[in-house]
This record gives structure tokens, sequence and C-alpha cells, in this order.
């Protein structure tokens, strides 16, 4: 009485392997999705389950194929109207009644990203170069950490004729070159001689295969230049001049697997028409390394006398409050250095159990403003008192600087 209940897990089994996710749900778009967001979603997701970016994960592996079958059911108008109406078991007895079946998700793949739908390093693979672009952030984003995403215009695959460079999916070899994309020319020196010189088709500019109809988005040329979205995770305390790598984001191309975008953050100079919204001090702290910068004006009394606070505004809207009780005294140009207020250290691993944020110093550099103008009133009376206290206890800067009274004759010397 064993054997059917062992069948019975396996037909289970089977079940469960052929039970296929919904398509529109595999690829995140609604039943009315254009064939351009079915594209989009593809590229995204297949990029994302890639075996090669998911070493042993099965699941991946699993989806990157799931992604191309519900790629191919759903880009062809004839088999989506299969799907829409009877799903999964439709589109089975359409393939079994001979229609087309079993692609392979890699080649599906090249057709998008180009190469031979792997990325990386494939023996007698071609790479694309390298991009570098810079990407400018406010301090306060590297100070918190910020979510964002940019914009930039990159070669990409066409999308119309997924690079193939036909309006109807036809390409023929040239005739004129035999498909080598080069002839060889004889070229006669004098009289009997001859030389043989390798030129580029003329025909098909060393492609090798002519497009009898062009493709009307890209005009045969395979390709053609979009504004792309690329989100960017700015992590807190990030160090000026950090490169995040986007494997295979730069320049896409049919003949090549692309190569990667680098993209390096640099700080945004703060302007104060457009970031002093809420008049956050914080905004223009100046950074280095760890450490942040500030200057802060004082009056000659505050300086003098002492008895203040000064409420700072830092970059995440905390105070930092500065103060001296009356009586201290603060010398121009004195530094003070505010511990822990500079930016958070950066990590690899973030925060963690094993890891909470260090921080840099904020360093306070004080510039004592001396009023430039008086009332006449409180001129005098100033002069009033300076002059008791002078009397009493004032120095003599000139007499204790032991310079001497009137000019140096310097000795002349003598003639050799
Ligand atoms: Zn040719
Ligand atoms: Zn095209």
């Amino acid at each position: 009485m064993w054997l059917p209940s062992v069948s019975f897990v396996l037909l289970c089994m089977l079940q469960l392997a052929t039970c296929t996710e919904d398509f529109y749900k595999l690829l995140g778009i609604d039943k009315q999705a254009s064939e351009r967001d079915i594209k989009r979603a593809y590229r995204t997701l297949s990029k994302k389950y890639h075996p090669d970016k998911n070493p042993s994960n099965e699941t991946a592996k699993q989806k990157f194929v799931e992604v191309a079958e519900a790629y191919e059911a759903l880009s062809d108008p004839e088999s989506r109207k299969i799907y829409d109406q009877y799903g999964h078991e439709g589109l089975k007895q359409r393939s079994q009644g001979g229609g087309q079946h079993g692609h392979d998700p890699f080649d599906l793949f090249s057709r998008f990203f180009g190469g031979g739908g792997h990325f990386g390093h494939q023996p007698g693979q071609r790479r694309g170069p390298d991009m570098e672009v810079r990407v400018g952030v406010p301090l306060r984003d590297f100070y918190n950490g910020h979510q964002t995403e940019f914009q930039l215009e990159k070669q990409q695959i066409c999308e119309e004729c997924e690079g193939s460079g036909s309006a109807d999916g036809q390409v023929d070899q040239c005739h004129s070159c035999g498909g080598h994309g080069i002839k060889i020319q004889k070229h006669m020196l004098a009289p009997g001689i001859f030389q043989q010189v390798q030129v580029t088709c003329d025909v098909c500019g060393g492609q090798g295969k002519t497009i009898k109809h062009k493709c009307p988005v890209c005009e045969g040329s395979r390709v053609v230049r979009k504004v792309s979205t690329f989100q960017l995770n700015i992590e807190r305390g990030a160090p000026k001049g950090m490169r995040i790598k986007y494997e295979n984001d730069a320049d896409e191309s049919p003949d090549y697997v692309a190569g990667d975008l680098l993209v390096t953050l640099s700080e945004k100079e703060a302007s104060l028409e457009e970031d002093n919204e809420g008049r956050v001090d914080g905004t223009f702290f100046r950074r280095k390394g760890d450490d942040l910068f500030w200057k802060e004006v004082i009056s000659l009394r505050e300086a003098w006398m002492g008895g203040w606070t000064r409420n700072l505004t830092h970059l995440d809207g905390h105070i930092v409050a500065l103060s001296r009780p009356r009586g201290a005294v603060i010398q121009p140009g004195l530094v003070e250095r505010v511990q822990g207020e500079g930016m958070p250290k950066w990590h690899e691993d973030g925060d963690s159990v094993y890891h909470t944020t260090e921080f840099g110093d904020l360093l306070v550099e004080y510039t004592v403003i001396l009023p430039d103008q008086m009332d006449s009133g409180m001129e005098k009376d100033f002069w009033a008192l300076w002059e008791k206290w002078r009397k009493k206890s004032g120095v003599d800067l000139q007499k204790d600087s032991g310079r001497p009274e009137g000019p140096v004759k310097m000795p002349v010397k003598d003639e050799l």
C-alpha cells in the first residue's frame, strides 16, 4: 500500500514545480501593462536575479528562468491573449501544438544586454568601457544618510527592435563581404606588383549584416541614447569621494557586455539663496574628514564679558548649545572643540549590534566683531571708564615692549 502514497508525493512535487506564479505578479506589473512596461520589468528583474549576480542561490536562479518565461509569454501579443484567457494551462497546450517553446533564458538576456547572456569576464567575450560620473550631494545627506536617485543619459540597446536594428526582426548577411565585415582589395603599385589591403566593408560598415527594413526608433543602429534613473543610497557619514559601483550599467551594446558605471560622491556647495530654508546652521558647516567646522560671530561685549548662549542648529535639526558664563573671556580666533558633534564615522557594516555610530568633532572658531559706531554719550562714558581703570592698573604696551625710543641707526658695512 506504500506505492500510491509515494506517487502521490511525487505528483505534489510535480505540481509545485509546474505551478508557476502569475506572470503579471512575477514581473510586478498589472494586466493593463504596456509592451514597454513589460520590457522595463524584464530588464530590471532579469538583472536582479541573474545567476552571475547570485552565485549558488537556487531561488534566484529559478526566478531568473521564470522572469524570462513570463517575458516570453507576455511580450508576444498572441500568447499574451491566450495567457490572459486560459492562463498557464493555455500556454502549455499551445506549445504542445507546435508553438514557440523552451527558449534559453540566457539568449533572451543577451538580446537585452548584449554579450553572451552573462555578466563579468567570460572568456572570449568583449566588455564595454566603464563609465564614470560625479554626483553632487549636499552635506546634509552625508550626515543623515539619504535614499535618492539620479538620472544619467547613456547608450542603451534599442527596446523597439531588441538590438537587432531591424523593424521586422530580419537581418541578412551582407552580400558584399559575405558577413565578414572586411574585404580584401588589390592595389597595383607598379606594373605587375600588387599589394593586398584589408578594408572595412563599405556596404555594411563592418557589421557583416544588412537590414532591409530599419528599426524606426534607432534607425538601424541597434542602440539609442536615453536617460535612465538610478537609485542612490548615500550611507550615513559616507566619505567624500566615495565610489559606488553599478555593475554592468555603463553604455550598452549588442556587441559587448556593458562595463560598470562608477559613481563618485562629491559634496555640493550649499548656496545661501537655495539652501537657507529653515535657517539651519549645519547646512553651511564645512567638512574635513569626520570633523565639521563653523565660524561663530560674537560681539565685543560677549567676547569680553561672557554671559551669553548660542543655539546652533545641526544638520539633522538638533541643537548644539554654545555658551559662556559671565566673566569668561573669549579671545578672537579661539577654536572650541565640541566633542561628538562632527560627522558620523562611516562604517562598512553601518549600525549593528556590534557597533554603534561614533562621531567626529565640531570645531567652532569665534570671530569677534567690534562696533564701528558709538553714541557720543556712550563714547564719553566708556572713555572716562577706561581712563579711570588705566591709571589704576593699566599697562603701557609701548613702554613694556622694550622697543627703542627713537629711530635706530643701522651700522654701515665697510666696503671691501
Ligand atoms: Zn559587408
Ligand atoms: Zn531599434
